[in-house]
C-alpha cells in the first residue's frame, strides 16, 4: 500500500515512492513538539500525559530527556540554538540554556496567568510567538485542572525585554504557528474547543514590517482533523497535522497531498542530514518519511 496520496500531480515530485512511512518509536500516550537537534543528531519530542520530554538518536532510540517536563508542548529552537518550550503544568515559556537551567520567558499577561502555552516559533528577529489555548488546564491529563483566566490568545514576547503583547485576540483556541519562508506571513491554526461546528481551520495573516498583522482570512480548512500543528518548507508549503496524517497545502491554501499515517498525527518538523526528512509525532508513537523537500527553519 502506498504511504502517500496524491491529489495534485505537483506532489509527485515532492515524495520518494520507495521511501516508507516508518515507525520510530511507540508506547507513549500523546506524543507532540517534535524539535530536530541536528547537532546532536537527536529529535527531542514531548510524551505530554506522561510529563515528560523524550529523545531520539537513529542509534539508540527513545529514552527520557527531561521529567518531569512540566507537561510540555511545543516546542522549537531560537537563533542561537537554544530549546523554547511551551509547558502546560506551570503555565509558561521557557528556554533551556546551555547550562541546562530553565529561563521563563513568559508566564503572564496583564498580572494573569497564561492558560496553557500550546506551540511556539522564533522569527529571525528572536522574538518568540506562541499560542495559549485553554486545553492543558481543561482537565488533569495534560497538565493540571485550573481556572481559566485570560482569553485564548496568540502573544510575542521579546527575550530581550521581557515585553509581551497579544497580536491575536480573537480566536477560539489557537493552537500550531508558523511563518511563511520570508515572514512575511503568519499562519495560525484555531483548533476550536473540540464542539462540533467548532473552527479546525488555518488562518493566514500578513506581518508587516514593525511587526503588526492584518487578517487574511481563513487559509485552508483541514478535513479530516485538525491543524493542530505544521512546519513549512523552503518552497512556503505547510505541512499539517491531520486525522489521516499529514497533508500538504501551498501557498495558496490548495490540498497537494497526503503522507499517510496509521495514528492521528499531532505535530511534524522538519530533521535530518539535509532537513529533507519529516519527522511526525501521532498519538502514541513517533514515524518519520523521507521527502524531496526540504523545511525552512532554522537552526
Ligand atoms: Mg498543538
Amino acid at each position: 500500500m502506498s504511504c502517500f496520496e496524491i491529489v495534485d500531480p505537483r506532489f509527485e515530485t515532492f515524495v520518494l515512492g520507495n521511501a516508507p512511512v516508518k515507525q520510530l518509536a511507540t508506547g507513549f500516550d500523546w506524543t507532540e513538539g517534535p524539535v530536530w537537534f541536528g547537532d546532536a543528531g537527536c529529535l527531542l519530542f514531548s510524551d505530554i500525559p506522561n510529563n515528560r520530554i523524550m529523545r531520539w538518536t537513529p542509534e539508540a532510540g527513545a529514552a527520557v530527556y527531561r521529567q518531569p517536563s512540566n507537561y510540555a508542548n511545543g516546542h522549537t529552537r531560537d537563533r542561537e540554538g537554544r530549546l523554547i518550550s511551551c509547558e502546560h503544568g506551570l503555565r509558561r515559556v521557557t528556554r533551556t540554556e546551555y547550562d541546562g537551567s530553565l529561563t521563563v520567558l513568559a508566564d503572564a499577561f496583564e498580572g494573569k496567568p497564561l492558560n496553557s502555552p500550546n506551540d511556539v516559533v522564533v522569527k529571525s528577529d528572536g522574538t518568540v510567538w506562541f499560542t495559549d489555548p485553554h486545553y492543558g488546564i481543561m482537565t488533569n491529563y495534560e497538565g493540571f485542572k485550573s481556572e481559566q483566566e485570560l482569553p485564548c490568545n496568540v502573544y510575542r514576547v521579546d527575550p530581550a525585554t521581557g515585553a509581551i503583547a497579544a497580536v491575536l485576540t480573537d480566536f477560539n483556541c489557537p493552537n500550531g504557528l508558523a511563518f511563511s519562508p520570508d515572514e512575511s506571513r503568519l499562519y495560525v491554526a484555531d483548533t476550536g474547543r473540540m464542539f462540533r461546528g467548532d473552527p479546525r481551520h488555518i488562518r493566514v495573516f500578513d506581518v508587516a514590517d514593525d511587526l503588526t498583522l492584518t487578517d487574511g482570512g481563513v487559509f485552508h480548512t483541514i478535513d479530516p482533523g485538525a491543524a493542530d500543528g505544521f512546519r513549512v518548507d523552503t518552497d512556503g508549503n505547510l505541512w499539517s497535522s491531520a486525522a489521516d496524517g499529514v497533508h500538504c497545502i501551498d501557498p495558496a491554501g490548495r490540498l497537494l497531498g497526503k503522507v499517510l499515517v496509521p495514528e492521528l498525527v499531532s505535530n511534524v518538523c522538519f530533521g535530518g542530514r539535509a532537513k529533507h526528512r519529516l519527522f511526525i509525532t501521532a498519538t502514541t508513537s513517533i514515524y518519520s518519511v523521507a521527502l524531496n523537500r526540504q523545511g525552512v527553519q532554522k537552526p
